[in-house]
């Protein structure tokens, strides 16, 4: 490729209203831009970084035996609605009628679409199977963040495992787990493996993989002495902590007979769309009480807000706990106060405000697992008591890090199976459903992750496995007839043996030239100039240590495999 004739629009100052070094690097090198917020046009070097995070996800989907397909993104309502999920997907969903009056979803994601293509499977001999595709998702995000990293329009990675018992969803899942180490190593992610929602039966139901960064929405809590990592959410779940709320009906009602802790309910209900129990502090009846909530949260708010407004509950003053945890240190409601980090949580994510009320700041609650005051209202606080606990496994301090969800593993048991017919016949001859597992990596945010590790005050630092070129030939003077032949001839002898090559051709000053190459983030540049004429050998620079040396040319190749 010739710099002189692709669109690499590099910006020359920071662009305002993104504050994410990945936002910002992006934009200002010439990577995306955006159409509205939470839409991007992904420009000729994104699209070829993009292919590259694709060809290697690819390869570890084909490692472990999954076979590609693609999936259509727009889905009849009926489908979602025999799982319940149209409903249940509230407004994350993007919902449409064709001319004929039909209602359409466009897919936020692909269980129940996998599913009915799994309905022709007939036999346990046909089992195990795994299916993935690369596809776009959309999904209506209250509050489109960070430039790819949280989008309306996104490409996902998504998996979906076919089991004949729950030892073999469980190897699945394993292979599932190891394909997704190999993939984030490859693209130089330093994701964490962390358990999203614990098993009463012991194991783990859902795993999320999560790469520590200040630009996350997610925290993480991560002992740096054993390797146990948990989410901040999991952490905080491990007491028994339910009830549900008495004035409330059916579907607000939680009905969830077995269910005794947290994290029971986050395992039944923990699916993608799904998203973790959530906790809010409520006046019932002139009692206060936990409110759980599970699934789509914006559609459960939406019906509390209906009981708000008809006056059957209303949110719990912060002076109302206070009291209520004076009277009667330790529970709540008849709830655990074990509980309370979670609303910490979720008010701090900023999404409970205004049912908590906006004045949290000064709350103390006392917790029987804290044993202590904390301040419910600042992440700095939940940070500090949740690093000030024991690490489950080895005793020594917890730290508390923001962290980037970029992959998520789930055992989906028997739902969409059940719910959609998948059955096959077994080895004694009776009809079983099958065992379901779904996968997923979101693509861009997987690119933003590494820009948000890889980069210096310079600009973007590509590892190699993703960089858009792996060497940028420049053209230090594109005046000299002489100049321009040996840095064609170098362009060429590199493309000749299959070398990710760009040349500087662009009549520029070489400073402007070397400030693209460093902004974009090429690991390698080549710079011929006249030095270079002169010595039969060209100046070779790294991206990630600026360290320059000189190399001859005929050694040029095997210098950048
Ligand atoms: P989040 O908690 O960040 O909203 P999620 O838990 O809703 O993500 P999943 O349903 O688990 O996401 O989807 C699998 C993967 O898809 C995520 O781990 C993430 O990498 C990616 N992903 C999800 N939502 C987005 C988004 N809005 N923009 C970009 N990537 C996304
Ligand atoms: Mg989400
Ligand atoms: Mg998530
Ligand atoms: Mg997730």
């Amino acid at each position: 490729m010739r710099w002189s004739q692709m669109h690499i629009p590099t910006l020359r100052e920071d662009p305002a209203d993104a504050d994410a070094p990945s936002h910002r690097l992006l934009l200002r090198a010439g990577y995306i831009r955006q159409l509205m917020a939470g839409h991007y046009s992904l420009l000729p070097i994104a699209v070829l970084v993009r292919s590259r995070v694709v060809a290697i996800i690819r390869e570890e989907m084909a490692r472990i035996g999954s076979q590609e397909f693609i999936l259509p993104a727009m889905h009849p309502a009926e489908i979602w609605q025999r799982t319940g999920r149209w409903e249940g997907m509230g407004q994350e969903m993007f919902r449409l009628r064709d001319r004929k009056g039909a209602d359409i979803a466009l897919g936020m994601t692909h269980e129940e679409i996998f599913t009915t293509l799994a309905l022709e499977l007939s036999s346990y001999k046909q089992l195990p199977q795994m299916w993935y595709q690369f596809q776009t998702k959309f999904r209506d995000e209250p509050r489109p963040k960070a430039g790819l990293m949280r989008t309306r329009e996104f490409t996902m990675k998504d998996s979906y495992s076919f089991d004949l018992d729950a030892s073999g969803l469980d190897t699945s899942f394993d292979k599932h787990h190891d394909a997704y180490v190999r993939i984030f190593q490859r693209l130089g992610i330093p994701a964490i493996p962390v358990e999203a929602s614990s098993g009463s039966m012991g194991g783990s139901a859902s795993t999320e993989f999560m790469c520590p960064s200040e630009a996350g929405e997610d925290f993480v809590v991560h002992c740096t002495s054993c390797g146990y990592a948990a989410n901040v959410e999991k952490a905080t779940s491990r007491l028994p902590v339910v009830t549900d709320a008495p004035g409330l009906q059916a579907p607000e009602r939680f009905d969830t007979p077995g269910a005794r802790t947290i994290a029971d309910l986050a395992e039944r209900y923990d699916a993608p769309g799904e998203r973790q129990v959530k906790t809010l502090v409520y006046v019932v009846d002139g009692k206060l009480t936990l409110v759980l909530l599970r699934g789509d949260h914006a559609l459960m708010e939406q019906k509390l807000n209906d009981a708000l407004a008809a006056r059957e509950l209303r949110p719990a003053h912060p002076e109302e706990i206070r009291e209520a945890l004076g009277a009667s240190p330790g529970s709540l409601g008849g709830v655990g106060v074990t509980d309370l980090p979670i609303i910490a949580d979720e008010a701090l994510r900023g999404r409970t405000d205004m049912f908590t009320g906006a004045n949290t700041d000064d709350v103390h609650l006392r917790g029987v697992s804290v044993e202590r005051d904390i301040t419910v209202g600042r992440w700095a606080d939940l940070r500090e008591v949740a690093a000030g606990e024991e690490c489950p496994t080895c005793a020594e301090p917890l730290q508390v890090q923001r962290a980037i969800e970029v992959g998520h593993i789930f055992k989906l048991g028997y739902k969409y199976a059940e719910a959609l017919g998948a059955n096959v016949l077994g080895p004694d001859g009776n009809r079983i459903p099958v065992i379901m597992g779904s996968y997923g990596i979101g693509v861009e945010r997987a690119m933003a992750a590494i820009v948000e590790g890889h980069h210096d005050d310079k600009g973007i630092v590509w590892p190699l496995s993703v960089a858009p070129f792996a060497v940028a030939v420049v053209i230090a003077q594109p005046k000299d007839e002489q100049t321009v032949a040996l840095g064609e001839q170098v362009y060429e002898q590199l493309r000749a043996a299959g070398v990710d090559v760009i040349v500087d051709d662009r009549n520029e000053r070489p400073g402007v030239k070397f400030r693209d190459v460093e902004l974009v983030g090429i690991p390698f540049r080549i710079t011929v100039g006249k030095k270079a004429l002169s010595e039969g050998a060209v100046e070779f620079t790294e991206r990630a240590t600026g360290e320059t040396r000189a190399v001859a040319c005929a050694d040029l190749v095997e210098e950048v495999r």
